[in-house]
C-alpha cells in the first residue's frame, strides 16, 4: 500500500474518531481529596512512622542534616505496607540519567518463603541503595563497562509515590544515580549538591543583614511547559516524527499562526478533556498544575504547576512531561515536546521561574515597594546580575541540544544572547547606584480603565519583556531560553553555582565591615555600585529578537554561542570547573564527562535525523515526484498523439525539482558518509558544519515539490492536516 493511502487513512480515521468518540465524562471527586494521594507524604509519614524516627526524618528533609541510616527499616516498612494497600506489587528506584530521560528499575516486592510460598519483603537497605548494572547509560569515560557499577541512593528530600499505570502499581523512590567511586552519574546528585552550597552563601550574606534566625535557604522553580498535540493516526504516518520527534519536511499550511488566533483561545473539546486527565494525574502524585491555556502555535499548549522547592519541582517536571505523553497515548494523541516539532511555527520552551529564599526571610527577590530602600533585596539582585554577566556562557551551555538550537533566535525564542531584562522601576534603581546611591523608587500608580463600573487596577512598576533570555518578572527572573523537552536540572544547577559564587564574593567584601552599621552601609553602597559598574552591560531592556541588539551585544562583548557546538566545549573550560570544584558541585572529571555525553548526544540527534531525511526523501519524496512526472509526460504525450503541441513548462518545472532534490541528496548522502575525525567534538562539529546544512537543502528541495505534485500522490500527512484536523 502506498504511503499515500497511509496519510489518506489517516485522515479517515481522525475523521471517524471525531464522529464517534464518546461524550467528556467528569470524575466527580473533587480535587482537593485526590490532591497527594498517591505521595507517601509528611502526613502519611507522620501517622505511619513511630515518632522519633518521624522527627529524625524531617531535621534531613527540613535542616539538611544527615540521614540517620538506622531509621531506614522502619521507614521501608511502613512505606511498603503503605504501597501496598495502594495495590503496589512493585517498587522501583527512579533516576535521571544524562539522557535528560527518567530511568526506573523495578523489583517485585514478593520472595519466596522457602515453604513453597512468598512474603513480601522490603528493607531499608533495599531503600536506601540499589545497584542498577545500567551500563548502558552515558557517563562520559567515568564508566568502562568493565567497572560499570552504579549505585542508586534515596533522596529523603523527594517524596516516595506510588505510580497507578493501566497494568498495575509501582511503589517510586527518587534516587541519585552514583558510580561505585562516588562520582555523580546523573542530574539529580549536583543538583542536591548546589542547593547546599547556595545555602551555605546566601546564610552567610543573610547573617550580615542582622537575622540570628535563618533557616535553610533553598532555590524555587515554577516550570511552565510548552508542547503540541496532535492526533496518534498522524504521528504513525510520519517517519520523520517517530524517529526524531520533529518533522523534517513540511511545506508551511496556508493559514499559521499569522492571526494569533489560537493564542489564549477557546480550548477544544478533545484537547479539554486531555487536560483534565492530565491535571487528575498530577494531583494525584502532589503535583500543583495551575495553570493552562492554548499557546500561540496551532495546536500548540502550555500547563504550568505552582513553583516549588526546585529539587522537588525538578522531579515534578520530569514526572510531568511523562504524563503528558502517556495520557496523550489514552486519549488517541501523541504530546510533542520536541523544542521545534514545526518549522516556520513557534517552538516549545520551558520557562524556568527562579527564586532563592526560606522560611524564615521569605523570598529574597521579592524588591517589596521600595526597592531602592531595600539593601537586603538589592545585593540578591546584585549577585544575580554579576552571576548572569559572568557566566552568561555557562548558562547559554546548559540548554545547549540539537533541538533547543532550532528554537533559540528563532523569531519566537529568545536569542542565544545571555541578557538580563530588569524592568523599568528595578534599572531606574541600578542607574541610581551607578551614579552612587538610589534614593527613590518609581511607584505603582494606579491604572484607569475609563469604565465607571470597573475599579482602578493598580499598575504593574514595569512592562514585561517577552524577548528576554532571562527577565526579572516581580519576584523572580524567568529563564526563557530552557527547551521544551529538557531537563530542568542542569539550569537549576548553574544558577545555584554561580549565585553561589557571587553570594561568597559580597560576603567576604562585606564581612569585615560587619557590626559597624555606618560602615557596613558604605560598603554595600560601594560594593552594589561596583557591581553594577562592572557588570550592568548584561542588563538590556529593549527588542532581544532585533539585529541591532545582536551588534550591540557584541560591541559589550556578551559572547553570541550560536548552537550547540559553539556552546557545549563552555562546560570544559578552565573557568567553569573552578567555579564548579570551588564549591563541590561537580569536579572536572565530572564536568568533561558531561560535556562528552552532551556533544555525542548532540551528534546521535543528527545522525538520526540525517538518515530519516535520507530515508523518506528518497523512499517517499522522490517516488511521489516521480510518479507525478510521469502522469505529466503521459499527459503532454497524449496531447502530442492528438496532433497537438504540448505545453511542456509543468513538466519541465518538475523535472528541474526534482534534480534539486536528487543532487541534495546526494550531497546529505556524501556528508553522512564522510569520515569527521576521532574526537567526539569532531563529530559533533562535522555534523553541525556539514549534515544540518545538507538536510537543511533536501527538506527545502522537496517542502518546494509539496506544493507541486498532485495532493492524492503526497506521502506525508501536511502540516495543516497535523495541526488543524483533531
Ligand atoms: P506567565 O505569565 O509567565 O506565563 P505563568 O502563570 O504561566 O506565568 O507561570 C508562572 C510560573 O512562575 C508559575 O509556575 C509560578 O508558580 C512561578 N512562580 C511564581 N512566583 C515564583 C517564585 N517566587 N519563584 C519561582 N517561581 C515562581
Ligand atoms: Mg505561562
Amino acid at each position: 500500500m502506498s504511503g499515500s493511502s497511509a496519510r489518506l487513512r489517516a485522515i479517515e480515521a481522525v475523521t471517524h474518531y471525531r464522529a464517534t468518540a464518546s461524550p467528556l465524562s467528569f470524575s466527580d471527586v473533587p480535587a482537593s481529596e485526590i490532591f497527594g494521594s498517591n505521595v507517601f507524604s509528611k502526613d502519611v509519614m507522620r501517622q505511619c512512622l513511630p515518632s522519633a524516627v518521624f522527627k529524625s526524618l524531617m531535621r534531613t528533609i527540613d535542616t539538611g542534616a544527615s540521614l540517620d541510616s538506622t531509621v531506614a527499616d522502619t521507614v521501608a516498612s511502613a512505606m511498603k505496607e503503605w504501597a501496598i494497600s495502594k495495590g503496589a506489587t512493585h517498587y522501583a528506584h527512579i533516576f535521571y540519567p544524562l539522557t535528560g530521560a527518567t530511568a526506573e528499575k523495578h523489583d517485585g516486592f514478593l520472595v519466596p518463603d522457602g515453604q513453597g510460598g512468598a512474603v513480601t519483603e522490603f528493607s531499608g537497605k533495599m531503600l536506601i541503595q540499589g545497584e542498577p548494572d545500567a551500563s548502558s547509560f552515558p557517563s562520559g569515560g567515568i564508566r568502562a563497562t568493565f567497572e560499570a557499577r552504579g549505585y542508586t541512593a534515596w533522596d529523603v528530600t523527594s517524596p516516595a509515590y506510588v505510580l497507578e499505570s493501566r497494568n498495575g502499581v509501582t511503589l517510586c523512590i527518587p534516587t541519585v544515580f552514583i558510580s561505585w567511586t562516588g562520582e555523580a552519574l546523573d542530574k539529580k546528585t549536583p543538583l542536591l549538591r548546589s542547593q547546599q552550597a547556595m545555602n551555605k552563601q546566601a546564610q552567610r550574606v543573610l547573617r550580615l543583614f542582622g537575622h540570628t534566625e535563618i533557616a535553610n535557604v533553598t532555590s524555587f522553580a515554577g516550570p511552565e511547559q510548552e508542547y503540541f498535540l496532535i492526533d496518534r493516526n498522524f504521528y504513525f504516518s510520519r517517519p520523520d516524527l517517530l524517529a526524531s520527534g520533529r518533522t523534517l519536511f513540511g511545506a508551511a499550511p496556508p493559514k499559521g499562526q499569522e492571526f494569533d488566533d489560537h493564542y489564549f483561545g477557546a480550548i477544544p473539546e478533545r484537547v479539554i478533556s486531555f487536560m483534565l486527565e492530565v491535571e487528575r494525574e498530577l494531583y494525584k502524585l502532589g503535583i500543583p498544575v495551575r495553570t493552562r491555556h492554548n499557546e500561540v502555535a496551532p495546536s500548540q499548549y502550555e500547563v504550568a504547576p505552582l513553583y516549588e522547592n526546585a529539587n522537588l519541582a525538578t522531579d515534578h517536571q520530569q514526572l510531568m512531561m511523562l504524563t503528558l505523553r502517556s495520557v496523550a497515548e489514552r486519549c488517541g494523541m501523541t504530546c510533542l515536546l520536541h523544542e521545534k516539532p514545526f518549522a516556520g511555527l513557534n517552538g516549545s520552551g520551558k520557562h524556568l521561574n527562579f527564586s532563592i529564599g526560606n522560611s524564615t526571610q521569605g523570598n529574597l527577590l521579592d524588591p517589596g515597594d521600595t526597592p531602592h530602600a531595600n539593601a537586603q533585596f538589592l545585593v540578591f539582585c546584585a549577585a544575580v546580575i554579576r552571576s548572569v554577566h559572568l557566566h552568561g556562557d555557562l548558562l547559554r551551555a546548559v540548554i545547549a541540544s540539537a533541538a533547543n538550537d532550532h528554537r533559540l533566535g528563532a523569531n519566537e525564542a529568545p536569542p542565544a544572547i545571555l541578557s538580563i531584562f530588569l524592568g523599568e522601576q528595578l534599572n531606574d534603581v541600578f542607574e541610581q547606584l551607578k551614579q552612587g546611591s538610589a534614593t527613590s523608587s518609581k511607584t505603582k500608580g494606579s491604572l484607569t480603565v475609563g469604565v465607571d463600573t470597573l475599579p482602578p487596577l493598580p499598575m504593574d512598576t514595569g512592562d514585561r519583556n517577552r524577548t528576554s533570555p532571562f527577565a526579572f518578572t516581580g519576584n523572580r527572573f524567568e529563564f526563557r531560553a530552557v527547551g521544551g523537552s529538557m531537563s530542568i536540572a542542569g539550569p537549576i544547577v548553574a544558577l545555584n553555582t554561580i549565585l553561589a559564587e557571587s553570594l561568597d564574593f559580597i560576603a567576604t567584601r562585606l564581612e569585615s565591615s560587619a557590626g559597624d552599621e555606618a560602615a557596613f552601609n558604605s560598603a554595600i553602597q560601594k560594593l552594589l555600585q561596583e557591581i553594577i559598574t562592572q557588570h550592568g552591560s548584561v542588563i538590556f531592556n529593549g527588542d532581544n529578537y532585533s539585529s541591532e541588539w545582536h551588534k550591540e551585544a557584541e560591541e559589550r562583548g556578551l559572547p553570541h554561542l550560536r548552537n550547540s557546538v559553539d556552546a557545549l566545549p563552555v562546560l570544559g573550560t578552565d573557568e567553569v570547573a573552578a567555579v564548579f570544584e570551588k564549591y563541590d558541585v561537580l569536579t572536572k572529571r565530572e564536568l568533561h564527562s558531561r560535556l562528552e555525553v552532551y556533544l555525542e548526544q548532540y551528534a546521535k540527534t543528527i545522525n538520526v535525523e540525517a538518515r530519516s531525511t535520507a530515508e523518506i526523501g528518497r523512499t517517499m519524496i522522490l517516488p511521489a515526484a516521480l510518479r507525478y512526472q510521469s502522469e505529466i509526460a503521459e499527459g503532454c504525450a497524449n496531447v502530442k498523439a492528438a496532433g497537438c503541441a504540448p505545453d511542456t513548462r509543468e513538466l519541465q518545472h518538475l523535472i528541474g525539482l526534482i534534480g534539486t532534490l536528487t543532487s541534495s541528496l546526494s550531497v546529505l548522502e556524501t556528508a553522512m558518509a564522510e569520515s569527521a575525525g576521532d574526537s567526539t567534538l569532531d563529530h559533533a562539529t562535522h555534523c553541525c558544519r556539514s549534515i544540518v546544512p545538507a538536510m537543511q537543502a533536501v527538506r527545502e528541495a522537496a517542502d518546494v515539490l509539496e506544493a507541486v505534485v498532485a495532493d492524492d500522490l503526497w506521502p506525508l500527512p501536511t502540516y495543516q492536516e497535523m495541526l488543524f484536523i483533531k
